[in-house]
Formats: C-alpha cells, structure tokens, sequence
C-alpha cells in the first residue's frame, strides 16, 4: 500500500519535499509524487492541497483523502469522491497564529488610524488623534474552531471586548460566546469588527448577505479569512457604499486570484490580501504520515472531519 502526494503549487511546497520529510515515519510505504508514477491501485491515502477532478477515481484502494491545509470544501462536496472514503485535515499552531497576528494587525491599523497617520507624514502634517481604545471596542469572531479560538484568545489578552459565534455552544475565556443563527443578530448589532473564521459549508455559504449586514452596528468593519463564498460580493458592496459598513479586510474570495477587474481591488474601503492569512503548516505536516499509520492500524484519525456537515 502506497501514499499519493499531489500538490502542484510549487510556491508553497514541492511534493518531493513533502516526501522526504514524511519518509523517515513511514518506512517501507512507496510515497509517489506524481501520479504518472505512481502504482495506482497500491494508493491507499492522497494528501493534497486541491483535490483535482478525475484523480480518486482512478485510486481503486483510495480510503483516506488528506487536506494538506484547513479548508475541505472542496473534497467533501467532490462529485467523484465516493461516499465511504474519509477525508481528514491538518490542524498546525502556526497557522492559527498566523490568522491571529493578521486580525490582530488590521483591527490595531484602525484603532491607532496608522492609514491616516501614514498619509499626514507623507504631507508633513502634524494631526493627533486620541486612538480607539480596545476595553471600549467590541470585536465579533464567527467560528470558533482550531483558529477562530485562537483568534478571540488573542483579542481577549489585548483587552478588547470578545463576542463569540459558532455552531455548538462553546466556553472560551475572555469572550462571550453564543450559537445558533438566532443569536446572531443581537450579537452582531454590539460589534465594532467582525471577524470570520468560518468554513465554506452549505450553512455558511452566502451567510454575509444584505439581511446579515442589516444586522450589523453602523460604521462596524469587517474581516474575513474563513472563504470567499461566505460572503454575497453585491451585497458587501452595497454594506459599503452607504450601507453600515465602515470597512472591510478580504483575503479570500469567491474566485482566487481575484480577477483584475474584480470591484474590490478599487473600492477605498477594502483591503485585499491573497490568500496569506495563515501560510505556515510546518508543525502539522507530520501528522500526515501518522495518518496513514493510523489508518493502516485501524485507529481513529487526527482531525477527521465530517462530510456531511462540510467541516
Ligand atoms: P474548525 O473546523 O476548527 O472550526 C470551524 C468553526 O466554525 C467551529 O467553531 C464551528 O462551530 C463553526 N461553524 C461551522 N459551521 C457553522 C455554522 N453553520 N454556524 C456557526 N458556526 C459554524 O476550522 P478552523 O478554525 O481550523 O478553520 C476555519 C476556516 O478557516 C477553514 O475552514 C478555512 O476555510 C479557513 N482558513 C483560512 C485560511 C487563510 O489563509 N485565509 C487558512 C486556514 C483556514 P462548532 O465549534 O460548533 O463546530
């Protein structure tokens, strides 16, 4: 029995590297790094980051497909993806970190208006303004999974005032946490920021429409580095353009690479990223290759995820 790798995005990582790294904890198990040589009925696990069309099909011992990431929307809703295979992710510290530190520097651009004091030094204008105070501002975070903790615990230690929202009740400290699409409105009128941490799943999907947005504080901003589909673009744009978004920070999209002449990149309230939120997966790769071990053994899985539910 034999592990696929098949990543094909070389400016994050190349398979080999991946196989050199996963074949000290797995002696003996043929690790291919390219279907052209691989031995296709011995593959038992395909680890990607994109499951291509056309490739599980043609893995007659295919049981597990590892997410070489977080997000699994796309396996799990794969059309060719036979019901009774497993699809597992990775859950890697830094990349939660990563997310964290990216909210962090974004929320703290605006309390501290590092923008305009930017463009006042460029002028040689000398104009104080008494910054946001974070005890006073409230910030929203939707999805409280692996990053979406992480992401409330690291506003919760700078002081702000953390709103919390996920599907099942859950307890962290320093924020107030809520669930259930029922709570979210009252929730969403207090916050200052709204932060999404969200997986795309048929629940989530279109979720920021005009309703949600109508349901948000005046002049509140918005962040999202949960996935692009969550968010209804014409009504973002029209939250924006004199509706109560005061500012929104996108580093997922519907469509990825954003499309050059795609509204956002010229609109004066959006920030556009791409796709740099969470990077590093370095601390979660090995659990790859305990995967196949644990699968092999008959034992449960690390973040195995449900397909029915979409995360
Ligand atoms: P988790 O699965 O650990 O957490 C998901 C959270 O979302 C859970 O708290 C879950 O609730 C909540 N949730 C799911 N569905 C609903 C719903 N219908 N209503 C309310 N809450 C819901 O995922 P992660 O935290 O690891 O990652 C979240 C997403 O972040 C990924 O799916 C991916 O799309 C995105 N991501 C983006 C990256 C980037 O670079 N921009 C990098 C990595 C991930 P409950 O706790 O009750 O289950």
């Amino acid at each position: 029995m034999a592990l696929l790798l098949d990543i094909r995005d070389p400016n994050w990582m190349r398979e080999e590297e991946l196989r050199d790294l996963l074949a000290p904890r797995l002696p003996g198990v043929p690790i291919y790094c390219d279907l052209t040589e691989a031995e296709l009925e011995k593959v038992l696990v395909l680890a990607v980051v994109r499951l291509r069309p056309d490739v599980a099909v043609r893995l007659p011992a295919l049981k597990l497909v590892q997410k070489l990431g977080a997000g699994v929307e796309s396996i799990v809703q794969a059309p060719d993806l036979p019901p009774h295979i497993r699809v597992a992710r990775l859950k890697p510290q830094q990349a939660g970190r990563e997310i964290a530190e990216y909210c962090l520097a974004y929320v703290l651009r605006d309390q501290r208006y590092m923008l305009d004091h930017a463009t006042d030094a460029k002028k040689g204008r000398w104009s104080p303004m008494a910054p946001r105070q974070s005890h006073k501002t409230s910030v929203g975070v939707l999805g409280l999974g692996h990053i979406g903790g992480q992401v409330a615990k690291s506003f919760a230690a700078l002081c702000f005032r953390v709103l919390g929202w996920s599907r099942s009740p859950k307890s962290i400290e320093g924020a107030t946490c809520v669930s259930g699409r029922d709570a979210l409105p009252a929730m969403l009128a207090e916050c200052d920021y709204v932060v999404s941490v969200l997986p795309s799943t048929p629940e989530t999907r279109d979720l920021f429409d005009s309703r949600l947005f109508d349901e948000m504080k005046a002049g509140a901003r918005l962040i999202n580095v949960g996935r692009g589909d969550l968010i209804v673009e014409e009504d973002l744009l029209a939250a924006l353009d004199g509706g109560p978004l005061a500012g929104a920070v996108l580093d997922v999209f519907r469509q990825e690479p954003l499309p050059a002449d795609h509204p956002f990149w010229q609109h004066d309230k959006i920030t556009v990223t791409p796709h740099v939120s969470g990077w590093h997966l370095d601390n979660g790769l090995p659990d790859v290759a305990e995967n196949y071990r644990r699968l092999v053994a008959g034992e449960p899985l690390l973040h195995e995820v449900s397909r029915q539910a979409g995360y």
